[in-house]
């Protein structure tokens, strides 16, 4: 596979002069293309949604992008409860799947009709004292033991902190029925960043089977079954992209094995990407300040770890392209850095690449997703501004660049000695 940045250097060059870097700019043709094709996949099954996963890229002109296709939210905290708000999604289009949930959050999850998804039995009775159950609530399940897919294990749900236990659910299915709940969801998120078609199936199947089980024993009606996130993006050149069509064929195959005999053809399907939706349509633009020449070669950024925590945290893989030198051989070997103190801030380690002078701008890319959101303020490092690439070629400014004011806002220096 080839990576190719939907900026050319001659557009960087002249974005540049209004917007220094290093700045994070989302692809809004891409965004959109991508949006269609999986509604497309779904669009077998009627009550088809799909939740975005806000924690993923937190910022409201890129949901109100996702809102015009027909995307909700998925939140889990007050603010991107708020942020959701303000995007102007209502009700049912808003997915709260939180764990560890403060008061304050679930009241906000009610107060704006969210469908509410509980992490743990024990949320039932603490949701109860703040506020009333709605017609329609969702548990997460845990299976436990390891999730595999054809007999590679690709995760240990028996280790995640996430879901209620198989008889946890049907304890709490009955103690929601009993409180005058009248529709129940599953939801469960088993494996992350699957670069593989089975995920969504093999999980499908899973939760399709442990609904037929729920509505046997329990007698309640299950509307939804959100299959969450995980559905991944190959970062690696090596790695074959996911065929969402594929995808969404397998969990219909899964759906029409199980789901249509047992007389539950109605149930909707939802779905909670982050990753998916956006990560191959954000660049990370930074420009090579400096260049050290010590026991290794280093070419030294204005970005740092703080705008794009992945490499340092998850040793991930982001692939880069010096712009202007795309037809270039790459027999160069560096380590990219940041200016963090901490010798784990590398972009890349021992990589490939063409020459690189002072001056070249570089696209890490893929960072559309889990990129600027994890950012943070380490060192004093400053969060970078956003920027949306329209579909007719304009830039916008979508979230400014923080100043050191923003940094210092939430102290007060008059009372100092
Ligand atoms: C993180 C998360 C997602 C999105 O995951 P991706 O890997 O970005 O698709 C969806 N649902 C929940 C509950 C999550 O925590």
């Amino acid at each position: 596979m080839e990576k190719k940045p939907f900026v050319t250097l001659e557009k960087i060059q002249e974005i540049v002069k209004e917007f220094p870097t290093p700045f994070h700019i989302y692809d809004e043709k891409g965004i959109r293309e991508n949006a269609r094709k999986l509604k497309q996949a779904f669009a077998w099954n009627k009550g088809y949604k799909e939740f975005f996963a806000v924690k993923a890229t937190p910022n409201p002109y890129l949901m109100a992008i996702l809102k015009e296709e027909g995307i909700g939210a998925d939140c889990s905290s007050y603010t991107e409860l708020l942020l959701s708000d303000k995007v102007g999604l209502k009700g049912h289009e808003i997915m709260f799947s939180s764990n560890v949930t403060p008061a304050e959050d679930f009241q906000l999850a009610s107060k704006l009709d969210a469908l509410i998804n509980f992490d743990d039995i024990t949320h039932i009775d603490f949701y109860e004292k703040l506020a009333p159950f709605k017609e329609t609530m969702c548990c997460r399940y845990n299976p436990g033991g390891e999730f595999r897919i054809h007999n590679q294990i690709m995760d240990n749900p028996q280790d995640a902190k996430y879901g209620l236990t198989r008889p946890q659910m049907t304890e709490a299915f009955l103690k929601l029925k009993a409180k005058g709940v009248k529709h129940m969801g599953i939801h469960s998120f088993l494996a992350s960043n699957t670069v593989t078609n089975d995920y969504y199936p093999t999980l499908a199947k899973l939760l399709f089977q442990t609904a037929v089980e729920l509505t046997k024993e329990t007698g309640m009606h299950i509307s939804f079954i959100n299959l969450s996130g995980g559905v991944g993006v190959p970062y690696r050149l090596d790695q074959e992209p996911n065929d969402i069509m594929a995808i969404g064929e397998g969990v219909r195959q899964a759906f029409e094995e199980i789901l249509v005999p047992a007389g539950m053809g109605d149930v909707a399907i939802y779905t909670e990407l982050g990753r998916y939706m956006l990560a191959p349509y954000g660049h990370l633009i930074a420009q090579a300040i400096h260049e050290k020449h010590t026991y290794k070669e280093y070419i030294g950024l204005d970005a740092c770890a703080a705008n794009l925590m992945r490499p340092a945290m998850y040793g991930a893989y982001h692939h880069i392209t010096v712009l202007g030198k795309e037809d270039e051989p790459c027999e160069y070997t560096y380590d990219i850095t940041g200016g963090l103190c901490e010798n784990n801030d590398k972009f890349a380690i021992d990589r490939k690449l063409p020459r690189i002078e002072i001056g070249d701008y570089l696209v890490l890319h893929d960072t559309g997703a889990h990129g600027f959101s994890m950012g943070y303020n380490y060192n004093g490092k400053l969060r970078s501004a956003e920027l949306l690439l329209k579909e007719d070629g304009e830039v916008k400014l979508i979230r400014r660049a923080e100043t050191p004011e923003d940094y210092f806002a939430t102290l007060d220096f008059t009372h100092l000695p």
